[in-house]
């Protein structure tokens, strides 16, 4: 069934903040701007992949760069994004 879109707002003492629930993203990887930290490969290893010096790839399996993740893992894609240190993870919601 789908949802659309739906807002969660996560109490902590002294503040709050909201988390967007998105349902399709578009992936890829700016492999100039990766450190190789290998932060994406470690959280979502469903879709990031080691290339083979640390520098982070969409995996093949899911389609390569320009791979469209739904559901569950697309949320941890964005969320991974957000955490990248260097910005190298390129991120489009398609679909909320
Ligand atoms: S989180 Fe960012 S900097 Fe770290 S390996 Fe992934 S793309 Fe590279």
């Amino acid at each position: 069934m789908k949802i659309g879109i739906e807002w969660v707002i996560l109490f902590e003492p002294n503040k709050f903040y909201y988390r967007r629930f998105v349902m399709k993203v578009k992936v890829s990887v700016d492999k100039d701007l990766c450190t190789a930290c290998a932060l994406c490969y470690d959280e979502v290893p469903e879709v990031y992949e080691d290339s083979g010096d640390g520098i982070a790839q969409v995996k093949a399996e899911v389609g390569g760069d320009g791979a469209i993740i739904e559901g569950d893992l697309a949320q941890r894609v964005l969320e991974v994004t957000e955490e990248c240190p260097s910005g190298a993870l390129v991120t489009e919601v398609i679909e909320e």
